[in-house]
């Protein structure tokens, strides 16, 4: 049973960019025809792979009342929001600026869930007047809300249970030493001050972390939410579960396997409903989950070059368009596009044009590759593009989005306008 669970999986990671006579594909698209036409390096994500995403969860879930919100700082670009709000699905947006982007791509203010962490007043004030809903993720927060608005607006309080999950520590967010949410510990406090102020509270909202493995780990989460809501918040609207479900980086990774972990909520889930006396909504903010398979990012290699020790292959992109390998010591799956004859492999380091080191995988084994042999750079859906910089003067890459089989171009590659954009010349 395992192993078919596993092959099915790996099934699933091939045919994202498939190989089909030696050409790969996205889609009904040569992949070789699409940096031909929008240049290299390249963003492309397939939108059909992100609605089946959103599927796969909702079906998962379909045992409760669940409520999708997109974290859209995995991904920002507008097209991609779209097709988000096309699907029903809402957004969790955790600065001003992605309040305005989501407002701006049509999502009504009571869609997007606002879960700031340590921003300025001003910036809530905005949020709340333009109708945004907030997750409140300090005491000191909730005493200025209350303060300011008392019971006027709907909030939802972001709990720091003290749970340690995550893939790394600068993606955990949950445990005892984490500066987010509100510690589950100072429950005395909270509802002394929802007290005081006459807080409307509809929701209890957590979010511990990226990458985490374990269905037991947002069960026990989930468990301290309950308790509090049946203890404290008799009118509650839903409860918020955050994210942070693990996807396949590698054909070996211990993924979050929705329909497991789902099944152990939904039945958590439906008996705290009726010992709470109703059905409410149950919130996952899935940010990865939705768009990380989606996307492939092409490089084009430059240079090969030995020492004696490694074979390096430079690609012309590097930590300025994709950071997670340096960032968050992240696998991401590399093939070479031009060449896929396994007959003929070498030991790779590929790495970045950038003056630091900017690897993006080691020691991987690719059919040998030549300059101008174009690299695909698996799961560049979440947190690539939308950490990429200008670091090194360099223009960011252009997108695309694949969809039901067409073509197109949703953001356009930077040129140097935009590099010499807002700094005046300056007549010394
Ligand atoms: C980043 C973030 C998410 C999404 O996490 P993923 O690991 O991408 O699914 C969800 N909720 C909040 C509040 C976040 O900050």
């Amino acid at each position: 049973m395992k192993s078919i669970v596993y092959l099915c999986r790996n099934l699933t990671l091939g045919k994202l960019i498939r190989l089909e006579n030696g050409k790969y594909y996205i889609q009904n698209q040569e992949t070789a025809d699409l940096v031909a036409k929008f240049g290299s390096p390249l963003y492309v994500y397939d939108g059909n792979k992100i609605e089946e995403q959103i599927e796969r969860m909702r079906k998962a879930f379909s045992g409760v009342d669940i409520k999708l919100k997109y974290a859209c700082k995995a991904l920002t670009n507008l097209s991609i929001m779209k097709l988000m709000l096309k699907n029903g699905v809402d957004v969790d947006v955790v600065s001003i600026e992605e309040v305005k982007i989501a407002l701006h791509v049509g999502f009504k203010p009571n869609q997007i869930q606002y879960t700031p962490s340590g921003v300025a007043f001003s910036e809530i004030e905005e949020a709340l007047e333009l109708g945004i809903r907030l997750n409140v993720d300090s005491l000191d927060l909730l005493e200025k809300v209350g303060q300011k608005y008392g019971n006027a607006h709907p909030i939802a309080i972001r709990l720091n249970p003290s749970i340690m999950a995550g893939g790394n520590l600068k993606i955990s967010t949950g445990h005892a030493d984490s500066k987010f949410g509100i510690p589950i510990e100072y429950i005395d406090e909270i509802i002394a001050i929802v007290t005081a102020y006459d807080l409307k509270v509809v929701g209890l909202h957590q979010h511990n972390g990226s990458d985490f493995k374990d269905s037991f780990v947002i069960v026990q989460a989930m468990k301290k939410s309950m308790q509090v809501a049946e203890k404290y918040f008799p009118n509650l609207e839903f409860i918020d579960m955050g994210s942070g479900f693990k996807v396949s980086y590698h054909a070996d990774d211990h993924v979050t396997d929705i329909e497991e972990l789902a099944e152990d909520v939904v039945k958590e889930f439906n008996a705290f409903c009726k010992r709470y006396g109703r059905d409410i909504q149950l919130w996952f903010e899935p940010g990865k989950y939705l768009v990380s398979e989606s996307g492939t990012m092409f490089t084009t290699c430059n240079v090969t070059k030995h020492n004696p020790r490694r074979n390096f292959v430079h690609v012309d992109s590097g930590l300025n368009h994709l950071i997670r390998p340096m960032m968050y010591d992240a696998y991401q799956d590399i093939v070479n596009t031009s060449n896929t004859d396994e007959s003929d492999t070498e030991n790779y380091d590929i790495v970045g044009y950038i003056c630091e080191t900017d690897t993006f995988g080691s020691d991987r084994i690719l059919p040998k590759v030549s300059q101008g042999d174009i690299l695909a750079i698996k799961n560049a859906g979440a947190y690539c593009f939308s950490m990429s910089s200008n670091y090194n003067s360099r223009v960011r890459p252009a997108e695309v989005l694949v969809y039901n089989g067409k073509t197109y171009l949703i953001r356009e590659r930077e040129t140097m306008a935009d590099i010499l954009r807002n700094q005046p010349e300056i007549d010394f």
